[in-house]
């Protein structure tokens, strides 16, 4: 990750005319490695609704993402992986996302709103429609 720095990110999502799902996910994403899943938890920790544009974020809303993607990825390394997964040693992943499918049907534990879902990208997506703006 030693490549990952906000400066180059800013500038990056700043040049990008796309959805921020697009930016963060898929072959088109300019990181490496982060799939749908991620993709929800950083957007709700940064609370950034999923259908923005990547270039229409605020310098303020980029150092959020910015930092969301890296408190989460530093959480899956120190929790050893999602909790689907087992490590060589069939020890289970302790990392639980804190937005995603195990959210449906529940309620938003900073607001209390009814977590929503929508299509986006491919996939489906949810989020807090109260915090995500
Ligand atoms: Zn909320």
């Amino acid at each position: 990750m030693k490549e990952f720095n906000f400066e180059r990110f800013s500038r990056q999502l700043g040049e990008t005319n796309v959805n921020i799902k697009s930016a963060i996910v898929g072959k088109d994403a300019f990181i490496v490695g982060l799939g749908n899943s991620a993709f929800q938890d950083i957007l709700f920790r940064a609370r950034i609704n999923p259908k923005r544009k990547a270039s229409a974020l605020s310098e303020e809303e980029k150092h959020a993402v910015y930092d969301a993607i890296r408190t989460m990825i530093d959480d899956r390394i120190r929790l050893g992986g999602k909790d689907q997964f087992t490590d060589l040693y069939g020890s289970q992943g302790r990392y639980i996302p804190v937005m995603g499918p195990n959210m449906n049907g529940k309620t938003c534990p900073v607001c209390g709103s009814l977590i929503e879902k929508m299509s986006l990208g491919g996939g489906q997506v949810y989020f807090c429609p109260t915090c995500q703006k």
